[in-house]
């Protein structure tokens, strides 16, 4: 038998393409941008096809305002979505313990910038990947991957070399209109790379708004 190019295409999808897979996606930009509301867009998504969801949180992030557990109580299908668990991640010990227990299809990570350069859970994200290649795992991780001196943060960046998918959103520059890709850092703040704050601590600029952190005066 010989194949047309387009069947040897369709054939291929029938066999091949429809297999299972595991992916990652990495949902990033600056504060503001919408990565919160995009993952609640995609866990309402999985929701919606019954897939159970592991949805993790840095204790870190201390935040009461715009924090994915609010936004997802807040969210019609997921507040009462039964297959939704919940949990704040201190280190990855007890990461490993809580995702081992509930085998999600889904493992989401919101605030990701806030589990640093943390190698632990960077291999352990890329070893589950690899160990679940072959089903429809998924993992989606959330977070900044600039810090207010627009330098790379934490685990974002290198998890983005891994991703199957990177959604990089922009914000409104405050200044100009401008897409924004930068968090700006308002003055008087600390110098600190992690100072954990909202509208009253920063504000998304543009490429030529944007002052680094350290340029700025201090108190
Ligand atoms: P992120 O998780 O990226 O910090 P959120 O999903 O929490 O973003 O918030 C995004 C929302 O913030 C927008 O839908 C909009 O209502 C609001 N917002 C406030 N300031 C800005 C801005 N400068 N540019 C865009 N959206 C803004
Ligand atoms: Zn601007």
């Amino acid at each position: 038998v010989s194949y047309s190019k387009c069947e040897q295409a369709s054939q291929f999808y029938k066999e091949k393409w429809r297999l299972k897979m595991a992916r990652l996606e990495v949902i990033t930009g600056p504060m503001f941008s919408g990565k919160s509301e995009e993952l609640v867009r995609r866990l309402r998504r999985a929701a919606f096809a019954n897939q159970s969801i592991f949805l993790c949180n840095p204790a870190s992030d201390v935040r009461r305002t715009r924090n994915i557990f609010n936004l997802v109580s807040n969210d019609n299908k997921l507040s009462s979505y039964q297959h939704l668990s919940r949990y704040n991640i201190t280190d990855v010990e007890n990461l490993k313990e809580a995702f081992d227990e509930h085998k999600p299809h889904i493992l989401a990570i919101d605030e990701a910038q806030f589990l640093f350069l943390n190698y632990e859970v960077f291999d352990f994200l890329v070893d589950l990947l690899e160990r679940e290649k072959n089903s429809d795992f998924l993992i989606i991780v959330s977070g900044l991957c600039l810090d207010a001196d627009g330098r790379s943060f934490g685990v974002l960046p290198e998890l983005m070399s891994k991703a199957d998918e990177i959604c990089l959103l922009n914000a409104v520059c405050v200044r100009c209109g401008n897409p924004a890709i930068f968090t700006q850092k308002k003055p008087g703040g600390s110098q600190k790379q992690v100072e954990v704050g909202d509208e009253n601590l920063y504000e998304a600029r543009c490429r030529k708004c944007f002052v680094k952190q350290s340029l700025l005066p201090h108190q």
